[in-house]
C-alpha cells in the first residue's frame, strides 16, 4: 500500500488530458483509467480482453489506444483514478470502491465488477478492551484512509485523532503509536499477523466501473459505455452459468424440469430413438453439483457441461 495523502492532483490530470487529447476527428474516444500496476491490474486488463478489447499493455506505458473499440486506456496510480473521473480528465474508471468512498468523489458507479474484493475494518490489538468502534471516539486511530475513517466516527458521533500513515498502518498498535486502525483486509492474515482484531466493518469493497456524469449525459459517450456495458454484463454473467445438455426419457421430463427451470425454458429436442429427448438448458453455477444429483436421480443420463463464454441475458 502506498501513500493515500500526498497525491498529485490537477497538474498530473492535466498532463494525461493533453496526452489524451489526440481523438481522431469523427471518432470521440472514451476514455478509461485503469491501475497500472498493483492488486487490480491483471483482473481489469483479463476483464476488458475477455469482453473482446484489442489493445497494448505491456511495459511502463502511459496510455494505449484500443484497435476495435472508441477507446482510450489511461495507466495510473490508484489513488488518482477517483479524482481523474471526478475531474472529467477520463469518462471511466475502474477502482476499488474503497478509493470512491475515500475521496468522496461525485461519480457514477455504474458496475461492479466482481474482483479486488476487501473490506475496510476497524481493529484494534488481541487483548485491547475495546469490543465497539464507539469505544473508540476519544482514541488515536492509524489509518492511510483519513476521509473514511473521519466520516465512519463522524456518523458515531465523534471524532477520534486520526493518524494518517501511507503504509505498514497494522503495525501501529503494537508500536504504541495508535489504539485501533482502519485498514483494508481480504483474508484477515496481515492483521492476524499483527495481532489485531477486527470489531466492525466501515465498507465492503470490489472494484467497480466508474463514471463521470457528464460522460453519462453526451448521447455518442454514453452509446459506448452502454455498449460495453452489455459486453460486460454477459461476460460476468457467462461466468455464473453452466451450459448443461443431457438425454432423458421422455417420462422424466417433469421431475428434470423441476430441477432445470432454464434461464427461460429448456430447450427439448426430440431424439431417434422413441420416447427420449435431449434437455439442454443452462444452470447456476452455485446450485450446480446439487442440480447433476437431482438430473441424475431424475432419470437424465449422458450429461454433458460446458462452459459458456457470452451470455446475453
Ligand atoms: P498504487 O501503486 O496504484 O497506488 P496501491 O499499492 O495503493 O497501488 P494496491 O495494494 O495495489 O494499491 O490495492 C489496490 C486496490 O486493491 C485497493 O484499493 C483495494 O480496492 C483492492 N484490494 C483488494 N484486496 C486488498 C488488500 N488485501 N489490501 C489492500 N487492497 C486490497
Ligand atoms: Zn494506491
Amino acid at each position: 500500500m502506498t501513500s493515500h495523502a500526498n497525491r498529485p492532483a490537477a497538474g498530473q490530470a492535466t498532463g494525461f488530458a493533453s496526452l489524451l487529447a489526440g481523438d481522431e476527428p469523427g471518432e470521440p474516444r472514451l476514455k478509461l483509467a485503469v491501475q497500472r500496476s498493483g492488486r487490480l491490474t491483471d483482473d481489469t486488463l483479463e476483464l476488458l480482453r475477455s469482453i473482446g478489447l484489442e489493445f497494448e499493455s505491456y511495459g511502463q506505458r502511459l496510455f494505449s489506444h484500443c484497435r476495435n473499440f472508441p477507446l482510450s486506456i489511461l495507466y495510473g496510480r490508484d489513488d488518482d483514478i477517483p479524482e481523474y473521473v471526478a475531474l472529467g480528465t477520463v469518462d471511466l474508471g475502474i477502482v476499488g470502491r474503497n478509493l470512491l468512498h475515500e475521496e468522496n468523489v461525485a461519480v457514477e458507479e455504474l458496475m461492479p465488477l466482481g474482483f479486488g474484493y476487501c473490506s475496510l475494518i476497524v481493529a484494534v490489538l488481541r487483548d485491547a478492551p475495546y469490543q465497539e468502534p464507539a469505544e473508540l471516539l476519544a482514541a488515536k486511530v492509524a489509518t492511510s484512509y483519513p476521509g473514511s475513517a473521519r466520516r465512519y466516527f463522524a456518523g458515531l458521533g465523534g471524532s477520534p485523532e486520526i493518524i494518517t500513515l501511507s503504509g505498514s498502518v497494522e503495525v501501529a498498535p503494537s508500536l504504541g503509536l495508535a489504539d485501533a486502525v482502519v485498514e483494508l483486509t481480504a483474508t484477515g492474515s496481515t492483521l492476524m499477523l499483527n495481532d489485531l482484531r477486527p470489531i466492525a466493518t466501515v465498507l465492503e469493497s470490489e472494484a467497480v466501473l466508474a463514471a463521470h456524469p457528464d460522460a453519462l449525459a453526451d448521447p455518442v459517450r454514453r452509446a459506448s459505455i452502454d455498449r460495453l456495458l452489455l459486453r460486460i454484463r454477459a461476460v460476468r454473467a457467462a461466468k455464473r452459468y453452466k451450459y448443461l445438455m443431457m438425454n432423458a426419457p421422455e417420462a422424466a421430463l417433469p421431475a428434470i424440469r423441476a430441477v432445470v427451470p432454464g434461464l427461460k425454458a429448456p430447450t427439448i429436442v426430440p431424439l431417434a430413438d422413441p420416447g427420449w429427448v435431449a434437455v439442454h438448458t443452462a444452470i447456476e453455477e452455485d446450485a450446480f453439483w446439487e442440480s447433476i444429483e437431482r438430473l441424475r436421480a431424475a432419470g437424465a443420463t449422458e450429461i454433458l457441461v460446458s462452459s459458456l463464454e457470452k451470455l446475453m441475458l
